[in-house]
């Protein structure tokens, strides 16, 4: 693990399909990103933990080989969610440059610290996304957890993809700004990048919330991509095409010095 380093590139922006589903899906959304030349990281989940079951579970160790040709065919480093400590042992071996900790694993002290034993002494990245419900106190004590086996808290990350509330709502996941900046303030020093795709659920709201966090200050965004969104196993309607990625990013105001993305 670990050419790459957190808080080397503002804004971060990572991008990739929320699974890796065949070679050939995987290959060609990541090339296509690359060539884009707006995103830093590719991210792809190998193993998904869905809500129910039947649902599309992931390839396993065959997609964390597609993330490693991805990564030697682009140049660019790779990220995959983490809930267990075997996934974490074969991301290692697949030299996965990050780790992330999906919305239904930080809810789970057991899960977390299983996660962040497997780490310890690895130089890992880490990015921890809130979980689903909204409670500070299990988002912020998963930090606590990757920093007491001594990940120091420069290469742990904060995703924020919003929280599952009852009944119906604009978006899959509600923002609950005011959360997220809670969290800020307990961990400043982190890197805060805000997942609006998990947020929107639908692609027609990327746009409106990745501007809300540029607004807000976030460090970054994660963003999911597929060659042929209407095809995707799993999260179909929240995907968008590299060239429409592309354009988002070019089009977001950073406010901060940090337009050099911004199309002239
Ligand atoms: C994902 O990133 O594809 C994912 C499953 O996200 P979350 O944990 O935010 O639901
Ligand atoms: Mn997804």
């Amino acid at each position: 693990m670990n050419n790459f380093k957190l808080g080397e590139k503002r804004p971060l922006i990572i991008s990739g399909p929320c699974s890796a589903e065949t070679r050939e899906q995987t290959l060609e959304t990541c090339v296509r990103l690359a060539e884009t030349g707006v995103v830093d990281m590719l991210r792809a989940g190998v193993w998904k933990p869905r809500t129910s079951p039947g649902s599309f579970e992931g390839v396993g160790l065959k997609g964390l080989a597609w993330m490693a040709e991805a990564k030697r065919l682009t140049g660019l480093p790779i990220g995959v969610e983490v809930a267990t400590a075997k996934h974490v042992e074969s991301a290692l071996e697949f030299d996965v440059d990050c780790v992330w900790i999906g919305a239904r694993t930080t809810v789970s002290p057991f899960a977390v610290q299983e996660v962040a034993d497997a780490l310890r002494g690895s130089g890992a990245t880490v990015l921890i996304k809130n979980p689903m419900n909204p409670d500070i106190d299990l988002w912020a004590g998963a930090v606590k957890r990757f920093a007491a086996v001594g990940i120091p808290l420069e290469n742990i990350g904060l995703i924020h993809r919003g929280f599952s509330f009852f009944g119906h709502q604009k978006y899959r996941n509600a923002p609950a700004w005011p959360l997220a900046f809670e969290m800020r303030s307990r961990f400043p020093e982190m890197m805060m990048i805000c997942d609006p795709s998990h947020m929107a659920g639908t692609t027609e709201y990327i746009h409106e919330l990745s501007q809300a966090a540029a607004d807000l200050r976030y460090d970054g965004l994660i963003i999911e991509s597929h060659i042929c969104p209407s095809q995707a196993l799993s999260d179909a309607k929240q995907q968008l095409i590299p060239g429409e990625l592309e354009r988002l990013v070019r089009s977001i105001n950073w406010r901060r010095g940090w337009n050099v993305l911004c199309a002239a």
